[in-house]
């Protein structure tokens, strides 16, 4: 009778140091499902040799983005992309219409004259979006976007109106259509980390877990 107790309190303990050991291994590579973004030609932010790249599919017009922009993006920069584990890329993503091509056509034209100012251009261009309650209104007109570009010297104006009432970026916006819709994005900010998607991309704790996991499978490399 005891030793059946025993054997039985041994056999609870050995299959609970199982799940407990089971439920803290980090998924098996073979687990995860891997997509990876080609950003060949795509605005970058942080060292191009950085070990994790962290793709933002994105949309000027789109309110979550601007939030993402503000509460997590300058997380993402203080904890890795500043201490070159990240280099950060973004894709227009055109799902609000007319104003969403605007938008990406004017940030195409400003990444074309000057990749230095780009992400400076970006962060206004979601700074002028309106208050959530007004999204709906139109805000994104070429007059706005040569008004946020006219502080950069080294963009030209007529060049940049060019790019957007001609379309002269259309390729540009049309590669990052391509890429989007490869990756088949439903919904903006998608976040993409070394080709594993975010479920949530505000949940900034389990971005870092992923960008944690990639950057310790980097150094076995
Ligand atoms: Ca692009």
């Amino acid at each position: 009778m005891k030793f059946a107790v025993i054997l039985t309190l041994v056999a609870v303990v050995i299959i609970a140091a199982i799940v407990i050991i089971g439920s803290n291994q980090a998924p098996k590579e073979a687990e995860i499902v891997r997509n990876e973004v080609d950003i060949t030609g795509q605005p970058l932010f942080g060292e191009e040799n950085a070990p994790v790249t962290v793709v933002e599919f994105g949309d000027f017009k789109c309110p979550s983005c601007k939030a993402w922009g503000e509460m997590i993006y300058p997380k993402l920069v203080e904890d890795y992309v500043l201490t070159g584990d990240v280099k950060f890329s973004y894709v227009n993503v055109l799902f609000h219409g007319k104003e969403s091509v605007l938008a990406a056509l004017g940030a195409e034209s400003v990444y074309k004259q000057n990749p230095e100012v780009y992400w400076d251009f970006h962060k206004k261009v979601f700074s002028a979006q309106p208050e959530v309650a007004n999204h709906d209104d139109v805000w994104v007109t070429t007059e706005k976007l040569l008004e946020i570009a006219s502080e950069y010297p080294s963009v030209n104006q007529e060049q940049l109106k060019q790019d957007i009432d001609k379309q002269l970026t259309l390729e540009q916006v049309e590669i990052d259509k391509e890429l989007y819709e490869k990756h088949n994005v439903s919904q903006t900010p998608t976040i993409n980390i070394n080709g594993i998607t975010m479920e949530d991309p505000f949940d900034y704790e389990a971005i870092k877990e992923v960008i944690d996991r990639e950057i310790e499978a980097s150094k076995n490399e």
